[in-house]
């Protein structure tokens, strides 16, 4: 790559770590909001990748773990190049919501138009200065709505490049996932990169596990890359490979007790969790429909019919 970097009009010269409010809109209250960005442009060449976190704006945990990345690399040694954006949907961060003011879903609207929605424009945007010229991008989430992950990759893992950066992230999953329409992975990936997006934990809430390998899993990725020699230990054994997943829904309304864990195995048939009324009547067992690893629970016991209890999936058996 060139020496020269610009970020929202700004240059940022070689070896150096700038921080840029890159403006989306002015308010209707007057003030200008703006997207935070870090762009370290390392002193010496290599890949460009990005890292998001925030693009539904209660999802937090991706934001503490690019603080964490961005404070443990040093322009001056750094092999290329990382813009970081850890509230890439500040006005869902600022409200505790997933959305944007319009009510659109900023991930269903990459990659956007320069004259579309505002969740349009943003997506335009945010692919103009970030994502547009590199190679590898991170996307950072959580689970929704009282649900909670277990810490997993999310990628093309067909694709060997992609598999690779997968593996070296070291998350305890890595879910063989199909791309999703409008989605920012989707739009890194028709820009010709490799991209992952890794869920951990559940919105509005700071989770240190899901932190820690989050942060570590990024690391990993630029120490595979090359961009620089040190990276936290990943965790022993190799990861789970899910090719197929499902919610786990309920038969009926009630209030839902779970009996499983984030990670635990599960045979088919097993009780995932009891729903009960409140006046005590009989329960009513949720099963597993398949063999597999618990990849995400619903912590909120309040369930209507068809609700989601757990996220199952289903281990690749030759991996
Ligand atoms: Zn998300």
């Amino acid at each position: 790559m060139s020496a020269k970097l610009t970020v929202g009009g700004e240059a940022v010269g070689r070896g150096r770590k700038v921080t840029i409010a890159l403006p989306i809109t002015r308010l209707p209250t007057g003030g200008a909001m703006t997207v935070p960005i870090i762009a370290i442009n390392g002193r010496f060449d290599g890949p460009r990748v990005w890292l998001s976190a925030a693009v539904h704006g209660d999802e937090l945990n991706g934001i503490e773990i690019v603080r964490a990345v961005v404070d443990a690399l040093s322009a001056k040694t750094l092999k290329g190049t990382l813009i970081a954006a850890p509230v890439v949907n500040p006005f869902g961060l600022l409200g505790g919501d997933r959305y944007l003011p319009d009510r659109r879903d900023l991930n269903r609207s990459f990659p956007g138009s320069k004259r579309g929605s505002l969740a349009s424009r943003l997506a335009h945007l945010f692919m103009e200065t970030v994502v547009n010229g590199s190679d590898v991008g991170l996307d950072l989430h959580t689970a929704s709505n009282h649900r909670e992950n277990h810490p997993q990759i999310r990628a093309d893992l067909a694709d060997p490049k992609t598999r690779a950066l997968a593996e070296a992230f070291a998350a305890p999953i890595l879910i063989q996932s199909k791309q999703r329409d409008g989605s920012l992975r989707q739009a890194g990936v028709d820009a010709g990169q490799q991209v992952l997006v890794y869920e951990a934990g559940e919105a509005m809430r700071y989770d240190s596990a899901s932190v820690e390998i989050g942060v570590g899993g990024v690391l990993r990725v630029l120490q595979h890359l090359d961009m620089i020699t040190e990276a936290p230990e990943g965790p022993p054994g190799p990861p789970h490979i899910v090719t197929r997943s499902s919610w786990v829904r309920a038969r009926r309304g009630g209030l839902l007790s779970t009996r499983v864990a984030l990670g635990d195995m599960v045979e088919k048939g097993e009780t995932l969790g009891r729903i009960a009324d409140t006046v005590g009547g009989r329960p009513m067992a949720i099963k597993a429909s398949t063999a597999g690893v618990v990849l995400g629970i619903n912590h909120y016991p309040v369930i209507n019919k068809g609700d989601a209890v757990a996220h199952v999936g289903e281990i690749a058996t030759s991996d």
